[in-house]
């Protein structure tokens, strides 16, 4: 095999693991927490805390009905009990036991208001968890498939660079250097010679360039400087 075409083997090596490089690091970097996940999740903390609020106030509402009632309950016994004769007594405890079913219906009302937020806010809750499955299920599938694909260009590169040493071992290192140097500075180091055209700039060359390159010799490109290579 001519040195060029050993070079132009090396070349091909070299952009196939650039890509492959490129499209790991573009897996790499979409590995993690996802905004979607994030949000979601931080929704359903908001709402469950809502939630507790709202079943605080409602134990609390149920709590001050319960304390009325255990008011209400003896003065009521005794005003229907007619043991007070007194009028005027009479009339207090009737403005008493007035005064707490008053309280009693007013915290009652509230304490419905609440249970009805709480309905609200559980099937809101709900909704939001279930929601919060769904993005989790997707976020954990597309992990997994960027876990795999990473794994497999690893594997892939790993090969390609086992192959790209093993090319490097036949080439010496003057010729490796003038490759890279070449690959640094234009980008492709090699350039093919189709129907006696340099493929790196377009320009047709000389028949003498033709005439060596088709010898075997590293021939530069005189218009590019490529080193040329004919298939
Ligand atoms: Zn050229």
């Amino acid at each position: 095999m001519s040195v060029a075409k050993q070079l132009y083997e090396l070349q091909e090596l070299d952009l196939e693991i650039d890509s492959q490089e490129q499209a790991l690091a573009q897996a790499t970097s979409q590995l993690g927490e996802s905004q979607a996940l994030l949000r979601a999740q931080s929704q359903l903390q908001s709402e469950q805390k809502r939630l507790e609020e709202l079943q605080r106030k409602q134990h609390s509402a149920e709590d001050e009905i319960e304390d009325i009632s255990t008011k209400l309950a003896p003065a009521e016994k005794k005003l229907f009990s007619g043991d007070i004769k007194n009028p005027k007594e009479l009339s207090s405890l009737q403005h008493e036991v007035e005064v707490l079913k008053a309280k009693r219906n007013q915290m009652e009302e509230k304490a419905l208001e609440i249970m009805e937020q709480v309905e609200l806010c559980e099937t809101s809750v709900a909704g939001t968890g279930s929601e919060l499955e769904k993005v989790k299920a997707e976020w954990q599938r597309q992990q997994q498939a960027l876990s795999d694909s990473i794994e497999r260009l690893k594997a892939v590169l790993a090969d390609l660079k086992d192959k790209r040493q093993l090319l490097l071992g036949e080439l010496s290192p003057q010729v490796v250097e003038l490759y890279q140097g070449l690959r640094k500075e234009r980008g492709t180091a090699v350039a093919r010679v189709e129907q006696g055209i340099c493929r790196g700039c377009r320009i047709s060359l000389p028949t003498t360039e033709l005439q060596q390159a088709r010898s075997g010799n590293l021939v530069k490109c005189s218009s590019c400087g490529r080193i040329l290579f004919l298939a």
